[in-house]
């Protein structure tokens, strides 16, 4: 997009920052809109049966006629284990043991009834409907159904889509599904892909992957037992009693891209407001679990420290309300972002000072903004949500919740237990280091999301993207990152980012060519290590001749400083631009060095081998290594057990 187009959409997204936030409407529209929903569903809680009918208004905005539609189903990922979403999920370890302690009850399925076409001509489809397997060909695989036309819709046609379904909810996959009496349902009913110039973008449901699709208006009816509080995408608009032991909630939302909802009798509701001097203002609904009672204003704190760190740095948050659910123990349904909504997760017990439920909150309302408001493909660019999230995550939980610290849970996960000598920081905890170094050469950036290992996407995903990030902070400096990340969110809400127009943005507003970085970062696997291969400093005369040679051990190559201290106070500092396999510094001086350090300001968080970047001439090497695989342990172990959950 050219600059004068990016600078009048400015222009109209600031005049839309006083919504109200109680209607779910929003007036100019902020998005295209051009895929809506009206839905009406039933729950019937003791079948675990979801009845439905949509209506959808899809407009063609690419130049090419669209000669079929194709639609996500993605509750067949768990009709059995031959879905291409369950083939990748025994790639990993447990899956074998976990299907098989599932009832045949406990696994789910949609199964569309009806497909009709009622504008801009009328034709029954439902006789013609099929799935298809874009990406793997597993003929097994039913989460894409594909109806042709027959004749095309042209560019600019709005057409009218009417279906019927009936959907069986499961035991809780991929955070959605149902546990006693509390249901979480997401990614619920028939939902088109996203056709672009070069046809439909609509991926199968995979084991490691997550979602794309259109902005539009969201108009929801859902009917459930009556008393059974609802919480939903959207502002409740209307709310009645069926008179048969049901109610039905209605639900509505503008410029967003996709609803889901939940309900249990057991929720608990709390309200609060986010306010903010420059910031719109936003009002918060939390449905947590009785037995987390007392920690409501831990779960609305860390909202509004997402509200205001993430509106201040990168744009203002402007659907006006906001829900957070805290779900069933054992529900398997938190930490996960929908539009308006989202699943934290906390345990009985959380001790302060230590980011449960802060972090979790933090990342998943972090989602409204990349994810939710700027909405990339997550099948084949994870990175650009989960990633920039992951860093503005760390960030914004350094801003306040520090100092925390690492929190081990003993006697079957109930007890928790605060280790106050390790304070977690954000270069390396909450940047992930230790999942990067772990899985650093497993995938390139480059690799379709969808395709990356099962196992080890996340380090990729997640982890990779956020130290690169944070990487160009401590090198560009924060107004410069802050500046970048900022105007890629003006150019890119509502619409669909590729990872070129990040790369773009951010060479204009570093005013550099960072190409050469992101060939390395995104393009390559390759990793960077940087370290001290020899210190020698020995007396020469009256002087003292001091030798340093660092050295490049990965294939990545970044400009490092060379930080050579000497006993007398004396200090100097090269620049190595880093390009060679080793470099020597060679100093002739009245002082002994003592000690030699690469990146010594740690500017360059992806080096994968800390232990290597300094050496001292007095006799301390063997103790720092010592401590520096200690504490490797202890991120590594925080890793596993604060990080493995969050989506
Ligand atoms: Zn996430």
């Amino acid at each position: 997009m050219k600059g004068a187009a990016w600078f009048a959409i400015v222009l109209v997204a600031s005049t839309v920052q006083a919504q109200p936030g109680t209607t779910g409407a929003i007036d100019p529209p902020l998005s295209p809109r051009n895929a809506s929903y009206s839905i009406a569903a039933t729950l019937d809680p003791v079948s675990r049966t979801i009845t439905g009918s949509e209506t959808i208004r899809w407009r063609n905005l690419t130049t090419a006629p669209a000669a079929e539609l194709q639609f996500h189903l993605y509750w067949n990922a768990w009709r059995n284990t031959q879905s291409t979403f369950m083939r990748e999920r025994a790639l990993g370890s447990t899956a074998a043991a976990e299907n098989a302690s599932r009832s045949a009850n406990e696994w789910g399925r949609i199964d569309v009834s009806s497909v009709k076409l009622t504008a801009p001509w009328q034709a029954d489809l439902t006789a013609s409907q099929r799935f298809i397997a874009p990406d793997d060909d597993n003929q097994r695989d039913q989460t894409v159904l594909m109806v042709p036309l027959a004749q095309p819709i042209a560019p600019g046609t709005t057409a009218t889509i009417e279906i019927a379904w009936t959907a069986h909810v499961p035991r809780t996959f991929a955070r959605t599904g149902a546990i006693g009496n509390f249901f979480f349902i997401a990614q619920w009913f028939p939902k088109l892909g996203v056709l672009q110039d070069e046809g439909w973008n609509c991926h199968q449901f995979h084991a490691g992957t997550e979602f794309f699709s259109d902005y539009g208006t969201y108009d929801v009816a859902l009917t459930v037992p009556t008393g059974w509080p609802v919480g939903a995408t959207g502002v409740q608009r209307d709310r009645h009693d069926n008179g048969n032991n049901t109610t039905t909630h209605s639900y509505y939302q503008d410029d967003v891209h996709d609803f889901a909802w939940t309900t249990s009798p057991e929720y608990l509701e709390r309200t609060a407001r986010f306010e903010h001097p420059t910031l719109p203002p936003v009002e918060m609904r939390l449905l947590l679990q009785p037995e987390h009672a007392d920690q409501a204003e831990r779960h609305f704190d860390a909202t509004r420290t997402t509200l205001k760190y993430y509106g201040e740095w990168y744009g203002a948050y402007p659907y006006g309300h906001i829900t957070i659910i805290d779900p069933a123990y054992q529900s398997g349904a938190g930490g996960m972002e929908y539009p308006t909504l989202f699943t934290a997760g906390t345990r009985w017990l959380a001790p302060s000072r230590v980011t449960t439920p802060e972090g979790v909150t933090v990342h998943e309302a972090g989602h409204q903004f990349w994810y939710g408001i700027v909405g990339n493909n997550e099948f084949e660019d994870a990175w650009m949500d989960e990633g920039l999230n992951t860093f503005s995550t760390a960030r914004a939980i350094a801003q306040v919740y520090d100092p925390n610290y690492l929190a081990l849970r003993y006697f079957g996960g109930f007890i928790p237990w605060v280790f106050k000598d390790v304070v977690l920081r954000r270069e390396t905890d909450g940047n992930r280091l230790a999942g990067y170094r772990r899985d650093a050469r497993s995938d390139a950036q480059t690799t379709p999301s969808y395709r990356y290992f099962p196992s080890t996407g996340g380090s990729i995903t997640y982890n990779k993207t956020a130290l690169w990030l944070n990487t160009m902070e401590r090198w560009l400096g924060w107004p410069t990152l802050q500046r970048i990340m900022s105007e890629h969110f003006a150019k890119w809400k509502y619409k669909h980012p590729k990872p070129r127009d990040f790369f773009d943005t951010a060479s204009d507003g570093a005013g550099a060519d960072l190409g050469w970085f992101f060939d390395q970062v995104y393009r390559s696997s390759n990793v960077f290590d940087y370290g001290v291969q020899d210190l020698k400093s020995v007396r020469d005369q009256d002087q003292f001749h001091t030798t340093v040679i660092v050295r490049r051990y990965g294939e990545a190559v970044f400009p490092v400083d060379v930080l050579v201290t000497f006993k007398n106070g004396e200090r100097a500092i090269e620049h190595w631009d880093g390009q060679e396999r080793w470099k020597l510094y060679a100093y002739d001086r009245g002082s002994q060095a003592l000690s030699a350090d690469v990146d010594p300001n740690r500017v360059l968080l992806l080096d994968v081998n800390l232990t290597n970047n300094s050496r001292t001439l007095a006799p301390q090497g063997p103790r720092a290594a010592t401590k520096w695989s200690a504490k490797w342990m202890v991120w590594l172990q925080d890793c596993l057990l604060s990080w493995a959950a969050l989506v």
